[in-house]
Formats: C-alpha cells, structure tokens, sequence
C-alpha cells in the first residue's frame, strides 16, 4: 500500500457528476465514470496488496456504506481493490489508513525476508501506534497470507507475483551496482520506473532501497 493522490482529474470531475445523477435515483455508483478515474487514479493497481495483475476489479468503499447514501457516493470513500482483498476487506477491518491522505510509508515498513526456497517471509512492521495502522497491518497479513483454504490459495498466487517483481527489481540493482558510465544511467532510468507509484509493489520495492540507503543514497531521490 502506498500513498495515492485523489487528484481533481478529468475523469475524477466526470466520475463525480456521474456519482451525484446516481445517487439522485438512487442508481449504481459502478459507473463506467467512476472505474476509468479509479483506474486511473490508482495506476491500475489495487490500493490494498499493490498486484498489478489483476482480473477482477471491484470498487471498494474505504468506510463500508451500509446503506449510508452519502457514504455509498462519496467519491473519497471509493477506492479500487482486487476481488480477493475486497473479499478480505469487507467490513472486518475498520478503520484502515486512508492512503489518499496518509503517507503510508511512513506509518508501516514493508519488507520481504529470506529467499526463495528457504523460509520466506512478508513483514509488515508498524511504525506508529495508531489503530488505523494496526488494523492495515492485520488487513496486509491476511491478503498475504488467507485464512480459508480459498485465499490462502490465492494469497499464494499474489506471494509468487510479489517474489517474482521483487527478484528483477533486486537483479536491476545489481546490475546497477557493476554498471559504468552509460549504461549505469540507462539502468538508474529502468530503476525509477521501478520506484514510481504506478510500479506493482512499489511500497516493498522502495522499502528495500530504504534499508539499504548507505549503499543508494542518489536512489533515494525517486522515492521520497
Ligand atoms: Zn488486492
């Protein structure tokens, strides 16, 4: 999870018009309006486990509505998941850290430890002692890791794209580390792509530069 701007876009005016018409009839707020500027806004990604490789798409209320209509069509409590964490999500966790707002990188550290094939595990250290965070904290390990047979069978699959993104990010940074002169640059351009907010798993990407800051410290520049 990473912080996400809800800019005044085009397509947040459009989704917002579209908002206010349905909920005068008491309508849909899944308008086509309302999924290209969350698409937008969140660069493809779900704002919960940051997978990029997505088939299901589901419009998620940051602070569930029941059947509050100002809730239900509020633009700022709408924020684009993937099915499997929406499924998480659902009214169990509240409230969550509100990424339009906060900096969520500064509230919890994300960090994958050990290797492949040996013992791997997803660490999500909270830095703050807010029950926002704690309650984020709780949410991330569960879409990481499911509790029913189900989502610990998906939560595996979104392990394996994370490792997966993880490992070429690493091999980027080494290839960084040996590179001279031209090529060093081309892979310092490769390497703030990587870092960019629309990058899948962004917030563990940027952690990994974090902690090793004395070795990066011209990649620090891309991150905060
Ligand atoms: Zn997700």
């Amino acid at each position: 999870m990473i912080k996400v701007e809800r800019k005044t876009t085009e397509k947040a005016i459009a989704a917002i018009d579209s908002l206010k018409r349905e909920k005068a009839k008491n309508g849909s707020y899944n308008t086509p309006e309302v999924n290209a500027a969350l698409r937008e806004m969140f660069h493809g990604k779900c704002y919960i486990c940051e997978n990029k490789q997505i088939t299901s798409y589901q419009i998620e209320h940051l602070i569930p509505h029941r059947g509050d209509i100002e809730l239900k069509y509020d633009w700022n409590n709408l924020f684009l998941a993937c099915s499997h964490c929406n499924n998480i999500k659902r009214d169990k966790y509240e409230p969550i850290i509100d990424c339009t707002k906060e900096n969520v990188e500064e509230l919890i550290a994300f960090r994958k430890e050990g290797y492949f094939g040996m013992e791997e595990k997803l660490i999500f250290d909270v830095l703050d002692s807010k029950i926002e965070t704690q309650n984020t904290v709780k949410l991330l390990q569960e879409v990481y890791y499911g509790s029913t047979p189900q989502k610990k069978m998906e939560a595996k699959i979104l392990r394996k794209n994370l490792r997966k993104e993880l490992s070429k990010f690493k091999e980027y940074v080494r290839e960084y580390k040996e590179a001279e002169d031209e090529e060093k640059e081309d892979l310092k351009c490769l390497l703030q792509q990587q870092l960019k907010d629309s990058s899948p798993f962004a917030a563990f990407k940027r952690w990994l530069i974090r902690d090793n800051k004395q070795a990066y410290p011209e990649l620090l520049v891309y991150i905060d």
